[in-house]
């Protein structure tokens, strides 16, 4: 499963390297429609999307791996509305299209499973609610600005807020002292659902070329797009390469490229079921280097932590796929809210990359000097579901459609750039340094330093909600 661009031994890609279908390379040069670079769930939902719309477009996907095996094959699979986004989204689009888009975020984690189902595709999709938690007091209430912006939005009823008595019976922790649960929100096996909508998109008529590097786009119209083996000859272009979006000049400084780390036990149904969490909810706590951690169906524990370390621009090297550091990291935080489970061995360990901007929502958009080429990036840690969203604006961009989905706030937007290097690395590691130390203080009860706490401040928007 692993090649030299998407090394990776994550529990979901070994899961599926058995049912992997044979790699078809670009052999030869190629005419198409659309050339969709980057073959994750964006790049998938998008190729699947212009074909929904226009059945005779003729859509390629070229992926310089496996489709689904990039951060799409190493998330948490947690599938997510935007709702806790919702005042960074009021910043961005004001009221009413933030508003539409949570909504329209809300129906498609609804839609995900039936839409499997009717594809015979099955990525263990479970729709259990997720806990938004509290395990230190410092983190309680830190998601009121977001209920309270939902509410007067005329969606008070999107979070509710549990006794913590509830919380930790659910959670099957005493660790979690609070928290407020999103009812809609599901999970799936991640690495199923990146296969699964490769089967899709196939099966729609997109042609799939795997282990297909782009080296070169030129911008000419049509775009001649340089790969090994062919050049692909495209009228429009949609780049879906998330991290490795740091070789497009325009895009490099628009993100950072943080870690996120994951560890897995084995399947422990009978002691999930002795701590009381078989509910299947999908638990975040509240630190600013986030942890988040869920079950799966074979009665495994998954935990991950966010806000892992930072890397130097340019595309993700092999230490984001296997970074000691964040892997430590995450498994502390799981001894941590689950020492009843100490005895309990791990079976993978992993890492993966996180294309983060600065408000924590993506860039969707047309390269300013080539608006034939469109792009989706910056998912910063929430593309599971958001990704459909995103795939259905981009082919709404690229087949030049005039509707609610190309003319929202969230189109074309201009953001926040990082500083150029090497001043964006030095100041993100004192900012990443000061969080951590942060959250662990507070975490053992202690009010953190000044300086930490205004060093934090200045890390690119998480969960909580700052809008
Ligand atoms: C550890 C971790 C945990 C996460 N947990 C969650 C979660 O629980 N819920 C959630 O919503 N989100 C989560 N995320 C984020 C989520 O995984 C991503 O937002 C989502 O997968 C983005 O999809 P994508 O298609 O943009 O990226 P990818 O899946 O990375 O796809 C991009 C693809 O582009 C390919 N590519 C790059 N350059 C080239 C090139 N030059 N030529 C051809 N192909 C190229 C890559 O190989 C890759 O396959 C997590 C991410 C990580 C890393």
């Amino acid at each position: 499963m692993s090649n030299r661009y998407q090394p990776s031994s994550s529990q979901w890609l070994t899961d599926i390297a058995g049912d992997l279908p044979p790699v078809r390379s670009l052999e030869h040069d190629l005419e198409v429609d659309v050339a969709v670079i980057g073959g994750g769930f964006v790049g998938l939902w998008t190729a699947i999307a212009l074909k929904e719309l226009e059945p005779g477009c003729k859509v390629a996907v070229l992926e310089q791996g496996r489709c689904g095996a990039g951060a799409s094959g190493l998330n948490g699979g947690f599938v997510m509305s935007w709702w806790p986004k919702i005042g960074s989204l009021v910043g961005i689009c004001g009221a009413d299209d933030a508003t539409w888009l949570a909504e329209e975020t809300t129906k498609a984690v609804m839609a995900l499973g039936p839409y499997l189902e009717q594809h015979g595709i099955d990525t263990e999709y479970r729709q259990s609610g997720w806990l938004w938690t509290a395990t230190a007091p410092a983190h309680i209430g830190a998601w009121q600005g977001c209920v309270d912006t939902a509410a007067r939005l005329g969606h008070g009823d999107v979070f509710q807020e549990l006794p913590a008595d509830e919380i930790a019976r659910r959670t099957g922790s005493p660790a979690h002292i609070a928290g407020i649960f999103e009812a809609v929100n599901a999970t799936v096996h991640p690495a199923k659902l990146g296969r699964g909508l490769a089967t899709i998109a196939a099966k729609l008529g997109v042609e799939i070329y795997e282990e297909t590097r782009v080296n070169k786009i030129d911008r000419t119209r049509p775009a001649r797009i340089a790969t090994p083996r062919g050049t692909v000859t495209a009228k429009r272009v949609v780049i879906a390469t998330n991290a490795w979006a740091a070789n497009v000049p325009e895009l490099r400084r628009q993100f950072v490229c943080v870690g996120s780390a994951i560890v897995s036990t084995p399947p422990i149904p009978g002691r999930l079921e002795a701590i009381g969490w078989t509910g299947g909810e999908s638990i975040t706590d509240s630190q600013t280097t986030v942890t988040y951690y869920r079950t799966t169906r074979a009665g495994r524990l998954v935990f991950g932590k966010g806000g892992g370390r930072l890397y130097y621009t340019g595309e993700p090297g092999e230490t984001a796929f296997q970074d000691p550091i964040g892997i430590a990291e995450a498994e502390a935080d799981f001894r941590r809210v689950y020492p009843m489970l100490a005895d309990v061995p791990l079976e993978r360990r992993w890492s993966g990359p996180i294309d983060r901007t600065y408000d924590s929502l993506p860039l969707l958009g047309r390269l300013g000097d080539a608006p034939h080429i469109a792009y989706g990036i910056g998912w910063s840690g929430n593309g599971v579901n958001s990704s459909r969203i995103g795939g259905r604006i981009l082919a709404g961009l690229v087949l030049e459609r005039r509707e609610r989905w190309t003319e929202n706030g969230m189109v074309d937007r201009i953001v926040r750039r990082f500083p150029p290097e090497p001043f964006r690395y030095l100041g993100g590691c004192l900012v990443r340094g000061a969080m951590a130390r942060k959250d662990r203080s507070e975490i053992a009860g202690c009010a953190p330093s000044g300086l930490d706490k205004a060093l934090a401040s200045l890390a690119p928007s998480g969960l909580e909600d700052k809008g």
